[in-house]
C-alpha cells in the first residue's frame, strides 16, 4: 500500500510539511514493511557483509563490560535488521558464561517485519514469545530477549548499547539559504508531484531526533553507568551540505520519488552528538571504522577464519574484511562514536 494518499491528506491539510516530518512517515512506512537488506534488498549494512564486525563488536561490548566492573548491565541494540549483529555478538561471547548471566539482552525496534526477523534470528518464533531462549547460541543462562519500541522503558542497570545504521535513518530538519536568511525546508505537493521548498543551492541540517536520542542515552548512562556505541556514516564538524538521501535497489534515487518505497538516510553529525555528551558529562571516543575494526583485531580474526577453510571461502572473508576497513569502501565513510562514564581507555579508540 502506498502512503501518498496519506502524503497528500497531510499535505493538503497543513499546506507543506517539514523535512523531518517527511522522513519520518516514509521511513516508518519503509521499515515496516519490507526486509530492506541483501543483494535482493535495498542496501547492504555491516553486520550483513562479514561475520567479524559482530565478532568484534561482540568483544568490545564484553570487555566494556568487564571495565565496567563486571555488573548486572542491559546490553541494547536500537535498529536490529535482522538481528544478525546480535546473533554474531552473543555467539562471539557465548564462551563467557558470566557475560551471559549477567545481562538482560534488550532490542529496540520498530518495525515489525523486523522484530519477527529478529526473533527468528535469536531462536525465538513470533508465535512463542513468551519463551524466547536462545538455545542454541547461547547454552547458558541467558535471560529471556526482550523487544521494546524505544528507549523509554530500559531496565534501571548498566547499559552496553550498540546501535549500527541506526541514527542516520532518523529524521533530519533543513534549511535553504534565501533573500531573506536562512529558512526552514519544506515539501509541498502539487498534480501528485512532490517538490522542495524554498528552493535554494546552500543547505544546512540539524537532527532533533538524534539529539533527543543520545540525551535519553546519555541519561541513562549519568544514572546508571555504562558504554553506547554509535557506527554509521557522517562527518565530525558540520558544514553546509544536503546530504539526504534515497537508496533503492542499491542505487541512489531521488527522495521525493516512491515515497515510503526508498531508503530515506541522512548522514550523522558526530560532531554535535559528541559535544551533547560532553556537555553532559561524559566521555566521548570518536574514530573511523577502519581504524576501530583493525584496532579490535579485524585482521587477525580474518587470518583465523581463513585457516582450515576453502579458497572460495578464503575469497568472500577477506573481500568481506576489505569492504569495512579499507579507506575506500566503508573504513573512512564511517564513523565509531563512543558514550561512556568510563574514565579509562576504551577498547578501539
Ligand atoms: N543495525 C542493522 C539495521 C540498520 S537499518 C544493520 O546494521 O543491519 C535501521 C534499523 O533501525 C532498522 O531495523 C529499522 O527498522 C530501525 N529503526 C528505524 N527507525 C527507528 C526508530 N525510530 N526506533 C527504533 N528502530 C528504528
Amino acid at each position: 500500500m502506498s502512503i501518498l494518499p496519506k502524503l497528500r491528506e497531510l499535505i493538503t491539510h497543513k499546506s507543506q510539511i517539514s523535512v523531518a516530518e517527511y522522513m519520518e512517515l516514509c521511513n516508518t512506512h519503509y521499515y515496516a514493511t519490507r526486509d530492506p537488506f541483501g543483494t535482493q534488498g535495498d542496501f547492504t549494512t555491516a553486520p550483513e557483509i562479514s561475520q567479524i564486525f559482530g565478532e568484534l563488536i561482540g568483544a568490545w561490548l564484553a570487555q566494556t563490560w568487564h571495565q565496567l566492573g563486571s555488573p548486572k548491565a542491559v546490553m541494547c541494540e536500537a535498529g536490529g535488521g535482522r538481528g544478525t549483529l546480535m546473533k554474531d555478538v552473543l555467539r562471539a561471547t557465548r564462551n563467557l558464561p558470566q557475560f551471559h548471566d549477567a545481562i538482560r539482552v534488550v532490542m529496540v525496534e520498530t518495525s515489525p517485519v523486523l522484530e519477527a526477523l529478529q526473533r527468528k534470528a535469536l531462536g525465538a518464533s513470533s508465535e512463542e514469545r513468551g519463551s524466547n531462549r536462545l538455545s542454541s547460541l547461547a547454552p547458558r543462562t541467558l535471560a529471556p530477549i526482550e523487544w521494546h519500541p524505544n528507549l523509554n522503558n530500559l531496565p534501571s542497570l548498566p547499559l552496553l548499547l550498540v546501535a549500527n545504521e541506526f541514527l542516520d535513518a532518523l529524521p533530519i530538519e533543513q534549511e535553504v539559504h534565501t533573500k531573506e536568511g536562512w529558512q526552514q525546508r519544506h515539501i509541498l505537493m502539487r498534480d501528485n508531484t512532490l517538490s522542495f521548498s524554498p528552493v535554494g543551492d546552500r543547505i544546512r541540517e540539524s537532527s532533533p531526533a538524534c539529539l533527543a536520542v543520545m540525551k535519553q542515552i546519555c541519561d541513562h548512562i549519568k544514572r546508571f553507568g555504562g558504554a553506547a556505541l554509535f557506527i554509521d556514516y557522517g562527518y565530525n564538524t558540520a558544514a553546509e551540505g544536503d546530504t539526504l538521501q534515497a537508496l533503492k535497489n542499491h542505487k541512489f534515487h531521488n527522495p521525493l520519488e516512491t515515497p515510503g518505497e526508498a531508503d530515506l538516510t541522512a548522514h550523522v553529525n558526530f560532531g554535535a552528538l559528541q559535544q551533547a555528551a560532553i556537555a553532559m558529562k561524559l566521555h566521548g571516543y570518536y574514530t573511523t571504522q577502519g581504524e576501530f575494526l583493525r584496532r579490535l583485531g579485524a585482521e587477525l580474526r580474518a587470518t583465523a577464519l581463513c585457516k582450515n577453510t576453502n579458497h572460495e571461502s578464503r575469497a568472500t572473508i577477506l573481500q568481506g574484511l576489505e569492504r569495512l576497513v579499507s579507506p575506500e569502501q566503508m573504513g573512512e565513510l564511517f564513523k565509531v562514536l563512543c558514550v561512556t562514564s568510563l574514565m579509562d581507555d576504551v577498547a578501539g579508540f
